[in-house]
């Protein structure tokens, strides 16, 4: 398959197959050697011309990885049978203040806001967060238990971090989530469905769906209708 190369970084891009040509003479290109088309599509074919994918070890290729400690084994490895996405910025509004990273791996520092204080002594992770440039980080590889829903229910079952990926969003329940994002998260929900036979868009859920009452996020910001469509693409 053809490829293009990010003109900045000349690593290889979305094959060309997949972008029209007016697309890929708008591409941009960021530091971190990822590109965005004008229409904001996330490309993650960073070095070649393989599409994002989960390795061997469940992580995602092509994405930074930050180990998180907040993480154990799964009752049942190869139960993966649910994607919880949820919505977090910290402090609460505010985006690219790193925090969400440093709450993922014990180092935030709670004392530096009253907003944060709740934070203290609080351990939790995801497998994956996408932050509003689109950018992705994966904490904790696919096979082990991220913490990230707390008290909750699917369908009967309990306990989802037993059997879920958590994916968080850089957001909140009320402002619209970037174009970015959205494109990020498809490409990593179709990866995820290539790779765990029990995935697919029905069994994608948000942390208020499983926690109702106790918890929003990802909010009715949330465009569903957006991302199930790209999952249909
Ligand atoms: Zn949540």
């Amino acid at each position: 398959m053809l490829s293009r190369r990010c003109r900045r970084t000349q690593r290889c891009v979305r094959p060309e197959g997949l972008l029209g040509s007016g697309d890929a003479s708008r591409m941009v290109t960021h530091d971190v050697g990822y590109a965005l088309t004008a229409r904001a599509k996330y490309c993650l074919y960073l070095d070649g011309d393989h599409p994002v994918y989960v390795t061997s070890a469940h992580w995602l290729r092509g994405v930074e990885r930050v180990s998180s400690p907040n993480e154990d084994a799964r009752p049942d490895a190869g139960a993966i049978e649910l994607v919880v996405l949820h919505g977090i910025s910290l402090p609460p509004g505010q985006f690219g203040t790193g925090m969400v990273r440093e709450l993922f791996c014990n180092e935030l520092d709670c004392s530096r806001s009253s907003e944060l204080a709740d934070l203290e002594g609080v351990f939790v992770s995801a497998h994956a967060l996408v932050e509003r440039d689109g950018r992705i980080t994966q904490f904790v590889p696919f096979n082990r238990r991220a913490w990230h829903a707390g008290q909750s229910s699917f369908r009967g079952r309990s306990r989802c971090n037993d059997f879920a990926i958590g994916i968080e969003l850089e957001g909140t329940d009320v402002q619209p989530y970037a174009a970015e994002q959205y494109a990020a998260l498809s490409e990593i929900l179709l990866a995820l469905f290539r790779r765990y036979p029990r995935l697919d868009p029905s069994v994608v859920v948000g942390h208020c769906d499983i926690a109702p009452g106790r918890k929003t996020d990802p909010g009715p910001a949330f465009d569903w209708p957006r991302l199930l469509a790209s999952l249909d693409a």
